[in-house]
Order: structure tokens, then sequence, then C-alpha cells
């Protein structure tokens, strides 16, 4: 089955005929009197809804096992769980804030050391201690769209019999599936494309490993950050169509690549690919599209301020995914917890702008980045 086709009919066969699954509230399950046995007992540790939602993210993915948590954050931190006192996770200094916060304030406190690298793409073994559990990738990175090679990080961490856990917010399982290329765990912010309009807080992890799906399950029931009841049927009904829109959302932002290129008041466009020939041949080898996340630099003769005063379509908002395009400036709203310095050297100047393009009518969006252009012009 292809996934446009997973995406709409994983499930069937509701009661009642009817064609979308009803939505289970219940906190609370009956049951057996005799045996106390039954396919659910409390809503935290598994239920209908949820369960539904699960088995459409593992199909997706073409993983055993899929688990919904209550944001992309309780996903992220139900994955690094797995690690013990003493055990250290690598991970890129790009890697996304919030990621960030909780391996830089909240890890070290469980005896777990989160040890950042520039570039996961020059890891080699001497990178690896005994200590090291875990190597933390995201591919492309945020916003500098640098491309890590997976099958490289894979190989090298299980020769070091550390885990691969990658972030695959950015491409989905649309684009690109890193458990087939060996990844351990995928954890995604569903906020972002698998729900996609901007109105739900969700997150998924995917496995193929058993051992580590009980510790996903142990995750979901001790910690409690799973998603409720109602959400997951949203998050169903989206996901129905996120092939279909990131199809949209790729085309668009592939058109806006080129449109922005060849415009002499734009600086330099950043796209999975685009910093090497090297990256974009990995990227073409463990992906199947570049997705709908930009970043660009207006020339110096540009006002920032008036550009995006003039901008009419996209949002100047963070985030990502939505059918709406959203407009930000990483440097003061998705990476200011970096300082100067550490921005500088991952590439974030001060005036990149990041641009998620939505379903709009790319005509529309080109004619408006056109506009707010020459609007720009000191
Ligand atoms: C948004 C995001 C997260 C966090 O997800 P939330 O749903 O906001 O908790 C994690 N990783 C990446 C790459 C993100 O963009």
């Amino acid at each position: 089955m292809h996934i446009q086709t997973a995406a709409v009919h994983t499930l069937r066969d509701f009661e009642h005929g009817a064609v979308v699954p009803p939505v289970h509230l219940a906190s609370t399950f009956e049951l057996d009197r005799a045996s106390e046995e039954g396919e659910y007992a409390y809503q935290r540790g598994a239920n209908p809804t949820r369960a539904q939602l699960e088995t459409v993210l593992a199909a997706l993915e073409g993983a055993a096992h899929g688990f919904a948590f209550a944001s992309g954050m309780a996903a992220t931190a139900a994955a690094l769980s797995t690690l013990q006192v003493g055990d250290e996770v690598l991970l890129p200094a790009s890697v996304y804030g919030g990621t960030y916060r909780f391996v830089d304030l909240v890890l070290p406190g469980r005896g777990v050391t989160g040890r950042f690298v520039d570039d996961l793409g020059a890891l080699t073994d001497e990178d690896f201690t005994p200590a090291t559990r875990a190597v933390f990738v995201e591919t492309p990175a945020n916003p500098t769209l640098r491309i890590t090679d997976l099958r490289r990080i894979v190989e090298l961490a299980h020769r070091h019999g550390a885990l691969v856990i990658v972030d695959n917010t950015f491409m989905t399982p649309v684009l690109q599936r890193p458990l087939e290329l060996g990844a351990d765990l995928v954890v995604q912010s569903a906020t972002k494309y698998l729900a996609g309009h901007s109105d739900l807080l969700a997150g998924a992890v995917t496995t193929d490993d058993d051992e580590l799906a009980a510790a996903l399950a142990l995750a979901q029931k001790a910690q409690g950050g799973v998603l409720a009841p109602q959400d997951s049927f949203r998050l169903i009904q989206s996901l129905k169509t996120l092939p279909l829109r990131l199809e949209r959302q790729q085309a668009n932002a592939e058109e806006i690549v080129a449109h922005l290129r060849e415009r002499e008041d734009v600086r330099q466009v950043w796209y999975p690919g685009s910093h090497s020939a090297e990256e974009a041949r990995i990227h073409a080898s463990q992906a199947t599209g570049r997705g709908a996340v930009l970043s660009f630099e207006l020339a110096p003769a540009l006002d920032r301020t008036r550009f995006l005063q003039a901008l009419r379509y996209p949002a100047y908002a963070v985030s990502l995914g939505g059918v709406e395009s959203l407009i930000c400036r990483p440097a003061t709203m998705t990476h200011e917890a970096m300082t100067p310095e550490a921005r500088a050297h991952a590439g974030i100047s001060e005036e990149l702008l990041r641009l998620s393009v939505g379903i709009e009518d790319a005509r529309d969006l080109l004619a408006d980045l056109d506009q707010a252009l020459e609007a720009a012009a000191r």
C-alpha cells in the first residue's frame, strides 16, 4: 500500500458502518469480574482512539510500533528517557530549541549528559566514549537545512553500541523513513506537518524494536504525557491529507526557491542540498524530496522590517508545516536560546528568515514575495 492510501485506509470497518472512527472518551473501562482482565483499563495506559492513531502512525512509517504524545517535546522526552544514569547522548549544536532546553536543563538532573557537537556530519569513532548511548539527529537541520548522512551515523553509532534517534519533523515519513536506514527511534512534532493546520499540539514516536517499544509504553504510562482522545481523532483525520498537503507545499517551495535565486535582492537561499553537491547527493540518497521549509537573507540594501510588513500572506509566526505559509526570524524567534557566537557558528545570521510554505496558489505567493521585496528597497 502506498502512503497516501495507507493514510486513508489503514483504519476500516467501524461500528454502524461509519466511515470514520468513533471517539472513545472513557477514562476508565470495565474489567471482567472473574479474570479482572480487559482490553483497556484506564485511558493513560491505552485507549481505543489513541490506539487507532498509533496504528496509523506506525503504518505511515512502515514501523512495528507507534506512540502518540501530547506534544513533540513529550515525544522527545520519552525517547530520551530510555537513557540511564551515566549515559551520554550526542546532539547537533543547532538542535531544535526545546530539545536543547530539555537536554541542557533536565537531563543532567537525571545523571544523563548531553554533548553538543558542531557538525554531526564530521562525527568519527573518536567522538564516542563508553558512556555514549545515543546520537540524536535532525536532517535537514533547522533553519540552515544542512544535511547529515543518516546511514553513516547509524553505522558509526551502532558500532559503538549507541542508539540513533532521528527527529523527522521536517521530512515526515512521506519524504524520509529513517527506520528503513537503520535508525532505532523516530520522533516527530506532529504539531507541524502531521497535524498540518496550526491547530493541534501533538508528538509521535515510532520504532521497530520491541524492547524500545516497551520503554515507550512505560513512558506513556509512567510519565503520562499522552495525547487525548479528541486530539487523537483530529490527528487521524489530518493525517489523511498529509501526503497531499506536503506534495503541494513542496511544489510551492521548489518554485519559490527557484524564483528567489533569480532575484538579485535576495542574498542566499537555503534549501536541503543547497550547501554542497555532497549534501545534495546524501539527501537524495536518503529522502525522496526536499520538503517545504527554506531560509533566505535579503540583500543588505533592503529593509527587513519593511519587507515583513509588506508581506500579505505568510503569517509572522514560529512553527511550520501548516496549510498557511509562515515566516519567522530564527535569531530572535526560534534560536534565541543560543548565544550570538553559537548562532554565528551554526550559520544562523541575525537577518536570516525562515519560510514554511503552505498550500496557497504558488502564483499568489510569488507575487506577494515580489511586491514585498519591491517595498523593502530603501
Ligand atoms: C516543533 C518541534 C519540536 C517540538 O514539538 P512540539 O510539538 O512543539 O512540542 C521538536 N522538533 C522539531 C524539529 C520541531 O520543529
